[in-house]
C-alpha cells in the first residue's frame, strides 16, 4: 500500500497548513495549536524525541530503531539501552511530521461507548486518551503585553495560589526573560534542564527552579503570582504553565525549597492538624473531608462536594473557563527508514513546505541497495539525489523531497478499506470502491492481540473518523466488534528471548508431532486468555493422541465392528459439542468413556470421529481414516474432504439422568449416567464400586440391595 490515497485526500488541508506552518511551529507549545483550524497534518520540532544509537554496528541498528519506535510510542519512555543489543541510545531533537490526533480525542472517547470491543481493549484506550476535566485560567503577563492560558484539573484551592511555574522549554521563557537582568542565569538554567533531559537524567526526585522576574498581574484579587521556572513542568501537557499552591505535594516541597509564599484555602476538620496547615507545617491536599475557607460563597463546604461551585464560582467571576484536556498526542507518522511509504511533501525556499500534486501521486520508493537504517538519526533516502533532488510544484524552482518515509501504521490503519476492494474494475484508480465499501464495512468482527490496544486500533479508529468528516466513508467507526485474543505464555511469565522460556515450535514438533502441539495450544486455555505451556501438559496431549490411536486402530483391525448404543450416544454428545460449541469439544470425554467401555468402537462410529477429529489433528486423523477405509489408494478420498460428522439430535434427549444411590436409605452420591446404564444394575452396582466417595460407607458386604430401575439404589448393610 502506499501512502497516495491518504495523501490526495489530505491535500486541500494541506495548503491550509502550509500558511499556518510557521505559525504551528512556533505556537506548538501553546494550547492554541489545537484550536487551529482542523488540519491533520504539521510539521514541527519534534516534541518527542527519537532514540538512536550511538554505535556504528548497523547490523544491529535496524533492530535498534524497531525499539526506538516502540520507547517514542509508549508513555512510559525508553531505557538509557536498547533492549536487543544494550548499545546505548540517544535522544535526538528532530523535525517530524504529524498527524493531529488530538483533534478527535473526545470522539475516541466518546465513541467507545458504542463498540462492543473486549473490556480491556476499551479501557486501555481510555487510558492512552487520559481525559481530564478542570478549568482553563486566562491569566495576564504582568508589565508585557502576554496573556497566558492554565490548565488546572484540581481548581477547588485556587485561591491558595502564590506563583506560577513554567516549563523550562516553554517557548514563552525567552520572551519573558529577554533584555533584563534575569536573562544570562535563566537561560542558563533552561540548557541545563535541557541537556539533563536529553541525557535521561531521571528528575521526578530532585525539584530544580529559578525565578524569572515575573509576575502573573494579580489573577483573582489576591495578589500576583511571581513567574518560576520549575524542573518538574513538561511543555507538552496542558499549556505547559502551572499555578502552585499549598495544596500540592510538590508544589509546596518548591515554595519550601525557594522560601515562595504559601496561602491556604481549606483546612483538615481536626484542630490541631488545622494549625500545622495554618503555619505551613504539613501538606493538606486532595482531601475529600477538608473543609473549605476560601471564597466565601462556599465557605465550609466539603473539598470533596465543591467542585462543581468552584468551577461556577470561577467562570461567573471570568477568570476562566471550564475545559478538557487530553494525555493523548498528536501522532508522528516520519520515520528515519526505507521501508515506507514516502512522505509526498516538497520543501522549496520561496513556498516553504508544498504536496506533491494528485497527479504525480504516489511518490515512489526508489529502488536502492543502501536501505539500511543509518547510525546518524537521518533516513536512507537522505542519501540519494536522485531520490530527494525535484523541482517545486507551485514556482518550478529546484526544491527537495521530504526524505523521511510513514509510519507503517497509516498503512495499517486503513487496509480494511482496501482488502475488499483490491479486484474490483477501479482498483487501480480508487483506494476504495464506494459500493463495495458500503455493502461489506465497517468490519464486523476483528480478532486481533491486545498488544494493538493503543496503537493500531486507536489510529485505524481516528482514521476512520477522519474520512468519515471529509466525506469519503458512512462511518465512523471501522470495527463493530474487537476480540482481544489472549497470550500463550511460558511456565508462568511471558515469552523473552533474554530469559530463555522461549517455545520454539519445531522442538516439540520433533519430538510430539505437529499435531500433538497444535491441539495442545488449541485446548490449552480459553481463547480470550490464552495459557501456559508447560511440557507437561504437552505431554499430556501427546499421550491422549497415543490412546485416540490405539482406540479407532482396534475398530480398524477388525474391518467391521457394530456401534455399541451406549458409545453411540455418547459419540452424538462430541459431535454436537464440537459443532455448536467448538470450545468445549468433548473429546476427552468421549474418548474416556469409549475406552472404558472394554470394546471395540463400532466402525460407522469411528468414521465419524476421525471426521469430527480432522480438523483437529489432521495428520494423524488422515492415518487412521486410510486405515479405516481399508488401507487401499485406489479411489481413497482424504478424511479431510468429508461432510462433517452430523449428530442424531433424539439421541441427545435425555441423554444423562441423575441416579441415586443410598446407603441405608441416606443419599451419599448422585451419578451422571445414560438412560441405558440406568436400567442395568449391574452397570450401577459397578459404577458404585469404582466411587471413591461411596467407598466409606460400603465397607461391607450388602444385606440386600434395592434398585429401582431407571431411578436409584439402595444399599442395606
Ligand atoms: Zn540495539
Ligand atoms: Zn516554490
Amino acid at each position: 500500500m502506499d501512502l497516495g490515497f491518504i495523501a490526495k485526500i489530505l491535500h486541500s488541508k494541506l495548503e491550509g497548513i502550509q500558511k499556518s506552518t510557521q505559525r504551528f511551529q512556533k505556537k506548538i507549545f501553546t494550547s492554541n495549536c489545537i484550536r487551529l483550524a482542523l488540519c491533520l497534518i504539521g510539521r514541527a520540532q519534534s516534541r518527542r524525541t527519537i532514540q538512536i544509537t550511538t554505535s556504528g554496528r548497523s547490523g544491529y541498528l535496524r533492530k535498534c530503531l524497531r525499539k526506538a519506535l516502540h520507547t517514542e510510542a509508549s508513555p512510559a519512555g525508553g531505557d538509557d539501552c536498547c533492549e536487543r543489543c544494550g548499545n546505548k541510545v540517544e535522544k535526538k531533537l528532530m523535525e517530524q511530521w504529524f498527524f493531529r490526533i488530538t483533534a478527535y480525542a473526545g470522539k475516541l472517547l466518546a465513541n467507545l461507548s458504542t463498540l462492543k470491543w473486549s473490556e480491556k481493549v476499551k479501557v486501555a484506550q481510555r487510558n492512552w486518551i487520559g481525559q481530564s476535566v478542570g478549568v482553563n485560567f486566562k491569566e495576564k503577563v504582568k508589565d508585557l503585553d502576554i496573556e497566558i492560558e492554565v490548565f488546572d484539573t484540581v481548581p477547588q484551592t485556587f485561591l491558595a495560589q502564590t506563583f506560577t511555574v513554567i516549563a523550562p522549554e516553554h517557548p514563552l521563557v525567552e520572551q519573558l526573560v529577554s533584555g533584563t537582568e534575569y536573562e544570562k542565569l535563566v537561560m542558563e538554567f533552561v540548557e541545563k534542564i535541557r541537556k539533563k533531559r536529553l541525557a535521561n537524567v531521571k528528575m521526578d526526585h530532585e525539584i530544580e527552579g529559578i525565578f524569572t522576574g515575573r509576575y502573573i498581574d494579580n489573577p483573582f484579587g489576591t495578589g500576583d503570582l511571581p513567574i518560576w521556572i520549575a524542573s518538574f513542568v513538561v511543555a507538552d501537557y496542558g499549556t505547559g504553565i502551572v499555578n502552585c499552591s499549598a495544596h500540592d505535594q510538590r508544589d509546596f516541597a518548591f515554595a519550601k525549597k525557594y522560601n515562595i509564599p504559601l496561602r491556604f484555602s481549606m483546612l483538615p476538620p481536626d484542630l490541631k492538624k488545622a494549625v500545622q496547615v495554618r503555619n505551613f507545617e504539613l501538606c493538606y491536599h486532595h482531601a475529600p473531608e477538608g473543609i473549605m475557607q476560601t471564597p466565601k460563597e462556599i465557605h465550609g463546604m466539603r473539598w470533596s462536594d465543591a467542585r462543581d461551585a468552584i468551577i461556577s464560582y470561577i467562570e461567573q467571576k471570568g477568570y476562566g473557563k471550564r475545559a478538557i484536556h487530553y494525555h493523548l498526542r498528536d501522532w508522528t507518522i516520519s520515520r528515519q527508514r526505507y521501508w515506507g511509504a514516502p512522505i509526498p511533501m516538497v520543501y522549496c525556499e520561496t513556498c516553504k513546505w508544498v504536496a506533491v500534486p494528485e497527479k504525480d501521486l504516489p511518490v515512489l520508493l526508489p529502488d536502492i541497495a543502501d536501505y539500511k537504517p543509518r547510525d546518524d538519526g537521518v533516513g536512507p533516502l537522505a542519501k540519494h539525489k536522485e531520490f530527494y533532488e525535484t523541482i517545486c510544484p507551485t514556482c518550478g524552482a529546484p526544491a527537495r523531497r521530504e526524505t523521511d518515509v510513514c509510519d507503517t501504521f497509516l498503512d495499517s490503519s486503513w487496509y480494511h478499506l482496501r482488502y475488499p476492494s483490491v479486484a474490483s474494475k477501479t482498483a487501480n484508480v480508487k483506494a476504495f470502491d464506494e459500493e463495495i465499501t458500503k455493502k461489506w464495512l465497517p468490519v464486523t468482527m476483528y480478532t486481533g492481540g491486545a498488544e494493538h490496544s493503543v496503537l493500531h486500533l486507536m489510529y485505524a479508529r481516528f482514521i476512520a473518523m477522519a474520512l468519515h468528516d471529509m466525506g469519503y466513508i458512512s462511518f465512523e467507526e471501522p470495527y463493530t466488534n474487537f476480540f482481544a485474543h489472549g497470550l500463550v505464555i511460558k511456565d508462568g511469565a511471558k515469552m523473552s528471548k533474554s530469559k530463555g522460556n522461549v517455545v520454539n515450535p519445531d522442538e516439540y514438533i520433533k519430538k510430539y508431532g505437529a499435531d500433538a502441539l497444535r491441539m495442545y495450544l488449541m485446548f490449552m486455555g480459553p481463547y480470550s486468555e490464552g495459557g501456559d505451556f508447560r511440557d507437561t501438559g504437552m505431554e499430556g496431549m501427546y499421550r491422549f493422541l497415543g490412546r485416540v490411536w490405539r482406540l479407532v486402530m482396534e475398530s480398524a483391525n477388525m474391518k467391521s465392528v457394530d456401534n455399541d448404543a451406549v458409545i453411540h450416544r455418547e459419540l452424538q454428545r462430541a459431535i454436537q459439542r464440537a459443532t455448536d460449541d467448538l470450545p468445549k469439544a468433548g473429546f476427552m470425554e468421549f474418548v474416556n468413556a469409549a475406552t472404558d467401555a472394554k470394546k471395540p468402537l463400532g466402525t460407522e462410529d469411528a468414521k465419524d470421529f476421525v471426521k469430527l477429529f480432522a480438523p483437529f489433528a489432521p495428520h494423524v486423523a488422515e492415518e487412521l481414516w486410510f486405515r479405516l477405509c481399508g488401507e487401499k489408494m485406489e479411489g481413497y478420498v482424504s478424511v479431510h474432504k468429508q461432510p462433517w460428522s452430523m449428530y442424531d439430535k433424539s439421541l441427545l434427549v435425555d441423554s444423562s439422568i441423575q441416579f441415586v444411590v443410598q446407603v441405608n436409605g441416606k443419599i451419599r452420591e448422585t451419578l451422571t449416567v445414560t438412560p441405558e446404564q440406568g436400567k442395568d444394575q449391574k452397570v450401577i452396582e459397578e459404577l458404585v464400586k469404582k466411587s471413591e466417595r461411596l467407598k466409606k460407607y460400603l465397607t461391607t458386604r450388602p444385606q440386600k440391595i434395592i434398585f429401582i430401575s431407571g431411578k436409584l439404589i439402595n444399599f442395606v448393610v
